[in-house]
């Protein structure tokens, strides 16, 4: 249980001006400052450092040394075990300023970045750590006068580029499997929200992690973040955000040293709810908080809602009634169930795409607009939007805010075809209590995660990515440390 005094007390605290995190230690960069400006009232925070392509490839060049010299990537793995345990201990021991100091700066209510982003980001640290002393290379099956050897080896400098929704969690899903194989990194945040990151980096420094293997740089994703994408001294790049800078990412590639990029990409996740549903009203509620938790600001919410003829109506308003029912503002205030949308550019934009889509034929159930302006915040109201076509542009793009766009459907090859109908295939779920249902839409929905009976579970042990233009390559699970590691086979005549 959160503790409101505090919360109080640390988010008083001033936050002091930011700098790059190389080579173990603070340094300026060399392009002056970005203000930090907090969604929660619209003030300056602090400040960040606006790194140049210089400082960049500073960090680079640390995380190469590092590499080579073998400090981390060739100590055993029982000995990189050891201090990510001990970074997963300091992040649980500062979880709740690692919170507080996180909400300031992206305004995600703290009850749920307390448990998505620092308690998500310790358990992933623990899960690969005591991975990575028990996942070894093979002996292939050969002919009798030969040894094949499968070694798994770490495959050099990993690039990270994440987003400004969940930094820590996501931050933490490509640190942890790329740490634990022996890799070093360089990390570049959200322009607006990087600071939980900062400071991880720190912890890190503190658990034991050799000055050089994790840097952390701030700045522009046009100017550092390009210069990280054509490194030649980057092996892999590990990114999170949207589709147009995933496309860049591989562009980069192209054109350097055709570095392995895995792209966690967007999403406009079809919730399907058939009238048969074992418990509406749950479903109603749980459907709300699919897409409505963080501001909508969740890559696998539930943005396109499917509901049956026979029941939409019902539906719709038992979901309204929920969507009403959520208390939307401080998100430090622990009374509050949604905070702040991240940034003004981003509220403008979830409220341009409510009126494209009235314009366009859908219906405004409730929401819809800015709230609580007079805080300087950047508050919106859960929105429901009915009599939406799947062609609409409402039911194609990712708003990446707290909009649902609802759809009616007869039938169930309809409801597939309707799912299907979508750039994206990151998630999506199915409402039925007919388990041969349940199993012909788990097959037929093109996305890589199904829910059923339920939206929005998921658990470090199985892995989170998409298919289509969501992306490709998963975080979480065993299966994130493949992309991480280089498979050298050694033949040997004996
Ligand atoms: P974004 O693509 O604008 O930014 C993501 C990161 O890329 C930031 O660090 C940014 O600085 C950097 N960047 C921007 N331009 C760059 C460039 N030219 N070269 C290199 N780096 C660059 O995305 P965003 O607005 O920060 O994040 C929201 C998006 O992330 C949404 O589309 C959302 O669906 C997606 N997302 C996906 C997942 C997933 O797991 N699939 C999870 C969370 C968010």
């Amino acid at each position: 249980m959160l503790d409101q005094h505090a919360i109080d007390t640390l988010r008083q605290h001033t936050v002091p001006a930011q700098k790059l995190f190389i080579d173990g230690d603070w340094r300026a960069g060399n392009g002056g400052t970005l203000d930090v400006i907090s969604p929660i009232d619209g003030n300056v925070l602090t400040t960040i450092e606006r790194a140049t392509a210089q400082d960049m490839e500073g960090a680079i060049a640390s995380a190469r040394q590092a590499f080579d010299d073998g400090r981390w990537s060739r100590m055993a793995p029982a000995g990189r075990k050891k201090v990510l345990h001990r970074l997963a201990d300091l992040i649980e021991r500062e979880a709740l300023a690692l919170s507080v100091l996180g909400v300031r700066d992206n305004g995600t209510e703290i009850n749920m970045a307390f448990k998505a982003e620092a308690g998500s980001a310790a358990s992933t640290f623990r899960y690969y750590a005591e991975a990575i002393d028990k996942v070894f290379g093979e002996i292939a099956p050969t002919a009798d006068d030969i040894l094949a050897l499968v070694h798994k080896e770490p495959v050099g400098v990993v690039g990270a580029i994440v987003p400004w929704n969940f930094p820590l969690m996501i931050g933490s899903w490509k640190i942890a499997p790329a740490l634990a194989a022996g890799n070093s990194m360089v990390l570049k945040p959200a322009e607006t929200a990087s600071l939980s990151l900062l400071r991880l980096a720190e912890l890190a420094s503190e658990a034991g992690l050799p000055d050089g293997v994790l840097n952390v740089v701030t700045g522009k994703g046009s100017v550092v973040g390009e210069v990280l994408g054509l490194s030649m001294d980057v092996d892999v790049l590990a990114f999170t955000g949207s589709g147009p800078t995933g496309r860049r990412l591989l562009e980069y590639s192209a054109r350097s040293n055709l570095k392995r990029c895995y792209l966690e990409l967007g999403g406009k996740s079809p919730n399907i709810v058939f009238a048969d549903a074992p418990d509406l009203d749950r479903a109603a509620k749980v459907s709300a908080s699919g897409i409505f938790r963080n501001s909508g600001q969740v890559c696998v919410a539930g943005s396109r809602l499917l509901v049956q003829r026979d029941i939409h109506d019902d539906f719709v308003a038992a979901l309204a009634k929920n969507a009403e029912g959520f208390s939307v503002g401080d998100p430090l205030d622990l009374a509050s169930d949604i905070g702040a949308v991240n940034s003004l550019v981003q509220l403008e934009g979830n409220i341009g795409f409510v009126e494209t889509a009235q314009k366009e034929g859908a219906e405004r159930v409730t929401g819809g607009s800015r709230i609580l302006e007079e805080t300087g915040g950047y508050y919106m109201e859960p929105t429901v939007l009915t009599g939406v076509k799947s062609g609409d542009t409402i039911a194609q793009k990712e708003v990446f805010g707290p909009v649902l766009a609802v759809i009616t459907f007869d039938t169930e090859e309809e409801a597939v075809a309707i799912a299907n109908d979508s750039d994206f295939g990151l998630a999506g779920a199915v409402w039925t209590a007919d388990l041969s249902r349940a199993h012909r839409m788990i097959r037929k929905v093109k996305t890589g995660v199904i829910h059923v009976n339920t939206y929005g579970g998921a658990d470090g042990t199985v892995p989170l990515g998409g298919v289509k233009q969501s992306g490709n390559g998963h975080d979480k699970s065993l299966h994130a440390l493949d992309k991480y590691v280089d498979l050298k086979t050694a033949w040997i005549q004996l």
